[in-house]
């Protein structure tokens, strides 16, 4: 038996079916013998890899779970890279990580095997790994040990190694599996992308901790996963917003009658999530609409795992998260270390076995980021009846402005009902007499047109007054990371190289 407890469970399901990707369909019993391959070729006869960083750049499929497996049972760490990213990027990850072995899917060979060279690593493909006849025994693996490095998006500073153990990511499935009803009998679709803690734990890790059948797409693709839908079979299916926004979109492009076959089709799951950004009212309104689901908005976080989730069963208001998740411990915290009250906002904090060990490789900034043992997520909510309200991240979300405290996301949330408005994103800009500015950047509707008076007109009789903005840009796109967030930090930059234009030159 494995001493790693997600492959410890995986010995009991036999001959159930783990993945469907498009390299075929697997059972548990291949993915414990392919994992068992990979570990052997990664090991090349030595016992044990104790805790080597084993960097991989794989699309959704079964070559990537084969491999995580496989780094896990050999006793390394994995080090999953974004197929987003860059190659600048992806030669910092491997870099600060110090990745002894990189391995590639044949998609991503001459990127990743010249950076490998380069630096005298070990380089593997994928197809090769999966082919290793497994010779030797596996180590022993402590599920104390580390597991995995997930590098966060980073806004202003690197992207930071976010450790997690064996134990942390048990955790992390645990709670989920237990609030959200998985079991052996579900079936999820996974768009997500692989390097991040919503595709990798939640999804494929709760599915294969419960004996589910993870059935993958290499990318998200609206129109493919409404055809998976329409085909039938699946129980489960988590998104970010914009995922669903787009999903709206396809629906509404449609025909009657596909719609009406798209929307009866949903009506065979049993859940659909959304997390990782703030889900707007108005796409959990449209999505009900057309799907009969009202989703489950959960908050979490690369460091804490999961933390806060709208009940499985009862009532999910919208615009609100839930309650904290099983085995989490969470507190509010005010500007002056005190917690809380009801209705006031505060930091959340947040302790327990699912809480990440380290940043990698960074004592200083691991340190700051703990308060007496609570981590401190910078994000900043409000408990009001029973739930919490996230009011956003306090670096970018909280906007100080004459006094006063906005939340970029109330704003947003409002902004998004004028029909002009097809998207939009507030941030703050700094400012002389303000302290900070309410800036809007507006994506219009199709034949929409606004002007900021016209904006504001409007906003009178729904905002405060210090909530109402008072800039305002039209963009054709908002910048958004992989995981489809906006990236507030290049949309301040935005206001300031507009506010520069409409300065008078000197001279
Ligand atoms: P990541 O570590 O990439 O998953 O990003 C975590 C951040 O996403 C959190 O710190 C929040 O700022 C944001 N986030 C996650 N879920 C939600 C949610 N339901 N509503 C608002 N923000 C969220």
């Amino acid at each position: 038996m494995s001493p790693i407890p997600l492959i410890t469970r995986a010995e009991g399901y036999g001959d159930r079916t783990a993945v469907i990707a498009s390299e075929g369909t697997f059972t548990y019993a291949q993915l414990l013998a392919d994992s068992a391959a990979v570990a052997a070729c990664l090991l090349e006869g030595a016992a044990d890899l104790d805790e080597a960083r084993v960097a991989f750049l794989t699309p959704g499929g079964y070559h990537y779970v084969a491999t995580q497996w496989g780094v896990w049972r050999a006793g390394g760490v994995t080090v999953p890279l974004a197929t987003s990213h860059p190659k600048p990027e992806l030669a910092y990850m491997i870099e600060d990580s110090g990745a002894t072995i990189v391995i590639a899917h044949p998609q991503y060979e001459d990127t990743l095997r010249e950076l490998a060279e380069e630096r005298g690593l070990r380089f593997l493909l994928t197809p090769d790994i999966l082919e290793t006849p497994p010779t030797a025994p596996l180590p022993d693996v402590d599920p104390n040990r580390r597991a995995m490095i997930i590098y966060t998006s980073g806004t202003t500073n690197r992207p930071k190694g976010v450790v997690s153990l064996h134990t942390t990511i048990e955790a992390q499935i645990t709670s989920l599996v237990e609030a959200w009803g998985w079991s052996g009998d579900d079936h999820i679709l996974h768009v997500l992308p692989l390097h991040h803690i919503h595709g990798i734990v939640n999804v494929l890790g709760c599915a294969l901790w419960s004996g589910a059948v993870c059935d993958m797409l290499p990318a998200f693709d609206a129109n493919a996963v409404w055809e998976r839908i329409e085909r039938g079979g699946l129980t489960l299916f988590m998104a970010v917003p914009t995922i669903y926004a787009r999903l709206v979109q396809a629906w509404n492009a449609a025909p009657p009658e596909r719609q009406a076959a798209m929307t009866r089709a949903c009506a065979q799951l049993r859940l659909m999530v959304s997390g990782s950004a703030a889900l707007p009212v108005q796409t959990l309104e449209e999505w009900e609409d057309i799907s009969g689901h009202r989703l489950l908005e959960r908050y979490g976080m690369t460091e804490i795992g999961m933390a806060l989730s709208n009940p499985l069963v009862g009532e999910r208001r919208p615009g609100y998260v839930g309650a904290p998740l099983p085995g989490v411990g969470l507190r509010l915290v005010d500007e002056d270390g005190h917690a809380a009250p009801e209705g006031s906002p505060g930091e959340i904090q947040v302790q327990g076995p699912a809480v990440f060990t380290e940043y990698w490789n960074k004592p200083e900034a691991t340190a700051s980021e703990f308060v007496d043992g609570w981590f401190k997520t910078g994000d900043v909510a409000v408990l009001e009846d029973g739930a919490y309200r996230i009011l956003g991240r306090s670096s970018v979300d909280i906007i100080k402005t004459g006094g006063f405290k906005v939340s970029a996301l109330e704003v947003e949330d409002v902004l998004r009902e004028h029909p002009d408005i097809a998207e939009c994103a507030v941030v703050a800009m700094e400012d002389l007499e303000w302290g900070e500015r309410v800036c809007a950047a507006l994506v219009l509707a199709r034949n929409g047109a606004l002007t900021l008076q016209q904006l504001r007109d409007w906003s009178r009789e729904r905002l405060a007054p210090y909530k109402m903005p008072s800039r305002m840009i039209e963009l054709t796109e908002l910048p958004r990371n992989a995981m489809g967030k906006v990236v507030k930090p290049d949309l301040s930059k935005l206001f300031v190289e507009a506010e520069q234009q409409t300065q008078p030159t000197a001279g």
